[in-house]
């Protein structure tokens, strides 16, 4: 058997049936913000590995910050020991989010997975019995059960898993635009504060756009009003910054767009640059003082893999070379590039709307039928692209050239025109 037909026959692919009822495509190798197919063929990255390779693939100095580490220290355990690169770490996350104490994990759902834990910790430790969360309609926080239990229930089919999911409380999502008026799903969502607060230990959303459940750019008002209920109701409010987090919106953190700031934080994604498995919750030291004080006074979560050193030595040149990097003009120079390429696919006959911001750029068409032949004919002419339903989008590395960025927004507007029933 070649390596296709192992994978046909034994490997899953995510959401995928087995074997896969979609075309995979055979990756031979990557660079910068190219990926390389079996057959040399180029394709024009526009997904930026699932938002997570900010500077792009192969980049030589993420490459030589991992070389260096696997012979210093491969990994080591966590429990009972301190080493250098978690220290660093942990303190350019604080420096960065203006949060105190830092618990690193696996990956961006586990880290959803310890801050809803401890949020209850905190309430608990308070002498209080909440144990709910409230969130949004149309989020997405992760594929692990309880992450799962806080995303939107209708996409992600809360019904598959009977009894077993906890049942928490969704609130209407803000409306699409960043300039948008969203004061019907402020009123609902202080009605929900209001009806449900005794019961809520968090509430968890991700600012300003709500990625995997449906690319929703809204407006920054909604989590300065939702920042004000957490305060006012001792709910913890969790900012779930692992997609929108290190620039994606043009912002170091989306949550600085409402300029609040959160009890909880959770990054993964961009956080190792896209090497590394790695994500982080972030709290503050109320948050955490209040827990190390309480009768159990621990946090209860501790990973195999805590603090991998291969995976801290790679964020950390990662976040180094984006604070060296002019990263905010090039995130708001593709914001621009979008903007003026997209607005090409607003009269479309298929095209319902089109929004961006940073290095997002999204064309929801008004049916969700194409997915796959828009995907097909994209990378037929050289570009990688991976709609879901009606969302035809681009993430990219902040490191894309113009001509190739402009290359994926025309491929994909011209991929959406060829489309006939
Ligand atoms: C991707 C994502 C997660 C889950 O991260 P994984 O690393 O895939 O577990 C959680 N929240 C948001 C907002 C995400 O985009």
């Amino acid at each position: 058997m070649n390596w296709l037909e192992i994978d046909k026959e034994h490997v899953w692919h995510p959401y995928n049936s087995l074997p896969s009822s979609t075309k995979l495509l055979p990756v031979k190798r990557t660079n910068k913000t190219s990926i390389f197919l079996e057959d040399d063929k180029e394709l024009i990255d526009g997904m930026s590995s699932w938002w997570s390779a900010i500077h792009g693939y192969n980049h030589p100095v993420l490459n030589e910050a991992l070389k260096k580490q696997v012979d210093i220290m491969p990994h080591i355990m966590f429990g009972g020991i301190a080493h250098e690169n978690a220290s660093v770490l942990s303190k350019l996350l604080v420096d960065l989010t203006g949060l105190h104490s830092v618990f690193l994990c696996d990956s961006g759902s586990v880290s959803v997975e310890v801050a809803l834990k401890t949020a209850i910790q905190y309430q608990e430790a308070k002498g209080l019995k909440k144990y709910k969360f409230i969130a949004c309609e149309h989020s997405y926080h992760g594929d692990t059960l309880a992450a799962m239990s806080v995303c939107d229930p209708q996409n992600s089919m809360h019904s598959i898993y009977g009894t077993y999911l906890p049942k928490h409380i969704f609130t209407k999502a803000p409306n699409i635009g960043f300039d948008e008026d969203c004061s019907e799903a402020i009123k609902s969502l202080e009605e929900t504060f209001v009806k449900h607060h005794k019961e809520v230990a968090g509430f968890i959303i991700e600012p300003v756009v709500q990625g995997a459940g449906g690319m929703r750019v809204y407006n920054p008002e909604f989590l300065v009003k939702a920042r004000e209920l957490c305060s006012k109701y001792d709910i913890l409010f969790i900012a779930d910054e692992i997609a929108t987090g290190f620039g994606h919106t043009g912002k170091m953190f989306a949550v600085e767009h409402a300029n609040i700031k959160p009890d909880i934080m959770t990054v993964g994604k961009g956080l190792t640059g896209g090497y590394m498995t790695m994500a982080a919750m972030i709290t503050t030291k109320d948050v955490s003082d209040t827990i190390s004080n309480s009768n159990l006074g621990i946090l209860m979560h501790g990973p195999t893999f805590m603090g991998n050193p291969l995976a801290c030595s790679v964020a950390i040149a990662s976040i180094n070379l984006l604070l060296q990097s002019p990263w905010k003009k090039r995130v708001l120079t593709i914001e621009s590039i979008f903007k003026e390429e997209l607005e090409k696919a607003k009269d479309l006959e298929l095209v319902e709307n089109i929004r961006n911001i940073g290095a997002i750029g999204v064309i929801e068409l008004k049916d969700g039928s194409y997915a796959q032949k828009i995907q097909d004919y994209c990378v037929e002419h050289g570009v990688w692209i991976r709609p879901f339903g009606k969302l035809i989008y681009s993430i990219v590395s902040y490191t894309i050239k113009e001509d190739d960025l402009r290359k994926i927004v025309r491929t994909m507007i011209d991929a959406i025109i060829s489309m006939k029933k």
